[in-house]
């Protein structure tokens, strides 16, 4: 189930030799030391695959969700803090993309992105606004063609390592709450103050602390559409099928030291099962429905702007809201299950931090999962939609 054009399979293959080069090797020191994965990033955009959802009559790959999530899945089975901030920096770029590509001002910015490689964080999360991705407190402030902007924001991955962000803020001081925009703010313009530190269970690779933002640019960085347009439309689509690949690529790379683990065993004492290699099939059945899971969905996202398709416009509806959520559900769920299983499978050895067959960091990190916006907060949208919604 791989995408089959040829210059997609030539980017996998490059992203399989850095995963397997430079970012398995650095994983655990990055984990350790709670680090940006700068030697992971530096080879990606050596291999200037931090544009790869730039149009390519941009210059960029004009990769669709299913290549960006097999990219991101790939990537997280050697690092799962890389593969993290991969995801994040495409669903900012995918959301430029589509929701700026037409303005002359975001046109050439990602143009100038294909050439320089740049990376772009994500604030979202605001204090005050206890998670809530579609309410902001922040208000864009503008002025004869310039706008500023403040944030006290919770949580800012790697956004002390980026070349811009993109900040939600509502249109206005006196708009309210929910009726947001998106900014993007450029390094040069923002000045950035960590609230905290980033010594965090896992994805510490991400170092993702509390930050005090304040920038200032031209009118046209403010993207032109509502923020619930691009939250609908691109952001939380995005978000949810490569968040659940490299949730995927993690458990898989953990089950993959698992069943090394039992074919050891095997060899050892020809013509016996394993003890653990019953635990092993279980977890390679849950394995397989995540990866179709995500798989069939990022196909029928991408099948939806395809000629005949439905078109973007169709991802504002309920049914498509609850499919979203319904995989990111799944997904955060599934994942640390399948790790959960892999250690039972590897035992001691998985439990130890120093062998082949480790899988601590595999655990660690994946429970980011549920609280990468919460379970609890999603599944309460969904009992609200369900309440109106029936599905055929
Ligand atoms: C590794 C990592 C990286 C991140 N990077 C970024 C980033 O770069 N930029 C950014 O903006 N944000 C980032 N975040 C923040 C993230 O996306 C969430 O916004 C944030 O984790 C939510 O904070 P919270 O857990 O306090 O959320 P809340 O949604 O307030 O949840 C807190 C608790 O309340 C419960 N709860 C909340 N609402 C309800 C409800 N309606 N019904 C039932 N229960 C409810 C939840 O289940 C949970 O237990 C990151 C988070 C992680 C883990």
């Amino acid at each position: 189930m791989t995408s089959a054009s040829p210059s997609f399979q030539s980017r996998l293959a490059e992203l399989q030799r850095i995963g397997r080069e430079i970012a398995a090797p650095h994983a655990a020191d990055v984990d350790v030391r709670s680090r940006f994965p700068a030697e992971t990033l530096a080879a990606l955009r050596a291999a200037r695959l931090l544009s790869a959802p730039v149009p390519r009559e941009l210059g960029g790959d004009g990769f669709g969700v299913r290549e960006l999530a097999e990219l991101c899945a790939t990537l997280a089975r050697a690092c799962g803090s890389s593969a993290m901030v991969l995801a994040m920096h495409y669903v900012q770029v995918a959301s430029l993309v589509r929701h700026g590509g037409e303005q002359p001002f975001f046109r050439d910015y990602l143009a100038e992105l294909v050439v320089q490689q740049w990376l772009i964080g994500s604030m979202t999360s605001e204090n005050g606004t206890f998670g809530e991705m579609r309410a902001s407190l922040c208000a864009v402030e503008r002025e004869a063609g310039r706008f500023t902007l403040n944030k006290d924001a919770t949580t800012g991955s790697y956004c002390a390592e980026a070349d811009a962000i993109l900040v939600t803020a509502r249109r206005t001081a006196q708009a309210p709450e929910t009726d947001q925009v998106l900014v993007l703010v450029r390094r040069g313009e923002y000045r950035l103050q960590a609230t905290g530190g980033w010594d965090a269970l896992g994805m510490r690779g991400t170092c993702s602390p509390g930050f005090l933002l304040e920038s200032a640019g031209a009118e046209a960085q403010i993207l032109p559409c509502p923020f619930a347009d691009i939250a609908a439309q691109s952001m939380v689509p995005y978000s949810h099928v490569l968040w659940a690949g490299l949730w995927w690529g993690i458990a898989a790379d953990a089950l993959a030291r698992a069943g090394r683990l039992v074919r050891e065993l095997a060899k050892r004492r020809p013509g016996h099962l394993p003890g653990n290699a019953v635990g092993l099939a279980e977890a390679a059945a849950q394995s397989q429905a995540l990866r179709h899971h995500w798989m069939s969905l990022a196909g029928e996202l991408d099948a939806l702007e395809a000629p005949g398709g439905a078109g973007r416009a169709d991802l504002g509806s309920i049914g498509w809201a609850l499919k979203l959520n319904h995989l990111k559900i799944a997904a955060s769920e599934a994942a640390p299950r399948i790790v959960h299983q892999a250690l039972q499978v590897t035992g001691i050895l998985g439990y130890k931090n120093d062998t082949a067959y480790s899988v601590g960091r595999h655990y660690r990190d994946v429970l980011s999962a549920s609280l990468m916006i919460s379970n609890g907060r999603i599944l309460a949208k969904n009992a609200s939609m369900l309440l109106v919604y029936q599905d055929g």
